[in-house]
């Protein structure tokens, strides 16, 4: 291998390595280097060669039959995500009809259009997690992007196409792996105008970056800087096209509920007699969102037409909670169990201790996110002694949780 000295330079190039940030050296010519900057540009005419030859989204490999059956959608992803049965048949609904979408005829005389899928519920309540699961069942490269990001910066045009940098990445920059990947945006109501009526409240950032993912979620070619940012302003774009992508989006929408709340009264008022109507819970009002909710709250009916699945989270309930802690393939309790026997000790918890764990993560309004903090300053002692002991087992009650929980300061010293 080439030793690089001070007067070693790009063989490519000729820029010295004071100026790049590696020069790599060949495996077998002597005083041969390429520079970072020279790999990068490479890798990016590469892209474009192989997008050009390939052709874009490269559809036509997927075969219907290969794709999992909504049914078994659903029931792979009911082993990851306690209740929302509301969202995971429309999700896997509308992931297969994607798919159906990539695997047609071009000559096709009937259009299919994109699913991308819209899922408004409280935070904590599984939909990052269902996305995430989706990925995982697909094999095809999963990013997630937080739309809040979008409207803190200056340039939204150049950040709303650095939504794809995460993609590429997870698909080691192979563009046609990436265009037919699945994007989770999250906080999608973040980036909401602040008011129905657009000339009275216009808010500019949130709508022009709204018009920015307009694009994206439409399906154009966008061109994409493989580093994100502005960081390199020498470097190539690669083009990525977005029609096959599969854009998931995710939003609590608080207040929502009294937007649907105000729909529905007033149609229950005005129109309508049905007992069904008003039997409607003001706090279940989230399961009657409507395309139309979402435009009161801010998002433009563009936006809306190009997320044609709308579906609700419910929040989670006691019984969900505990059910979050023990079912899920990888529920919380399950890993913990698993970092114990990889140290031959068999973990156990007793049903008051786990039942422990839900009520402090309801009583500090923490919900399922707080499981996994509770449990944590629950078990580091354990994880931190048990190692070097001999024990081949290990029991977590009710009174070391609590005791646990006190030292981890969750608790005053008034609960008993
Ligand atoms: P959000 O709705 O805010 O995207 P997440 O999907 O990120 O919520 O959930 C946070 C964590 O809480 C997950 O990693 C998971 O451990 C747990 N969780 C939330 N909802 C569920 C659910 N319905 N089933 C199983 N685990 C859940």
């Amino acid at each position: 291998m080439a030793k690089k000295t001070e007067t070693s330079k790009c063989s490519f190039c000729g820029r010295p390595a004071s100026m790049s940030e590696v020069l790599v050296p060949s495996v077998d010519k002597p005083n041969t280097f390429i520079c970072a900057e020279c790999v990068e540009a490479i890798s990016s005419m590469l892209s474009e060669y192989r997008h050009e030859t390939k052709g874009s989204g490269a559809a036509d490999d997927v075969k219907l039959d290969s794709v999992p059956k909504p049914k078994e959608i659903y029931e792979f992803l009911d082993q990851y995500v306690i209740g929302q049965e509301n969202a995971k048949r429309y999700l896997s609904v509308a992931v297969y009809n994607h798919y159906k979408r990539l695997a047609q005829n071009s000559g096709d005389d009937v259009d299919i259009e994109k699913s991308n899928i819209i899922m408004v519920g409280p935070t904590g309540t599984g939909k990052t997690l269902l996305a995430k699961t989706i990925a995982k069942l697909l094999d095809v490269p999963f990013a997630i992007v937080d739309a809040t990001v979008l409207t803190e910066a200056g340039y939204v045009g150049e950040d709303i196409e650095s939504l794809l940098v995460r993609l590429l990445q997870a698909s080691d920059y192979d563009v046609a792996k990436a265009e037919k990947g699945i994007v989770f945006i999250d906080e999608i109501d973040k980036i909401a105008r602040k008011g129905d009526n657009p000339s009275i409240t216009r808010d500019v950032s949130g709508e022009g970056v709204q018009q920015g993912l307009l694009k994206l979620l439409e399906g154009s070619v966008v061109n994409v800087p493989p580093q994100g940012g502005r960081k390199h302003p020498e470097q190539r774009m690669i083009p990525v096209d977005t029609k096959n992508i599969l854009f998931i989006c995710g939003g609590a929408f608080d207040g929502i509920e009294q937007k649907i709340a105000h729909r529905l009264n007033t149609h229950v008022v005005g129109y309508s007699t049905d007992p069904a109507r008003q039997r409607v819970q003001r706090d279940n009002y989230l399961k009657y969102v409507a395309p139309q909710d979402l435009k009161s709250f801010g998002l433009i009916p563009e936006i809306i037409g190009r997320l044609p699945i709308l579906t609700n989270l419910e929040p989670l309930d006691r019984d969900a909670l505990r059910r979050v802690l023990t079912e899920p393939k990888n529920a919380i309790i399950r890993q913990y169990k698993k970092l114990f026997e990889m140290d031959g000790v068999e973990l156990t918890f007793a049903e008051d201790a786990l039942d422990l764990i839900v009520d402090k993560a309801i009583e500090y309004k923490l919900g399922a996110r707080g499981l996994r903090s509770i449990v944590e300053s629950i078990m580091i002692d354990a994880m931190f002694d048990v190692p070097s002991t001999d024990s081949t087992s290990f029991e977590v009650t009710k009174e070391y949780a609590m005791e646990k929980l006190l030292k981890a300061n969750f608790e005053t010293n008034k609960i008993q």
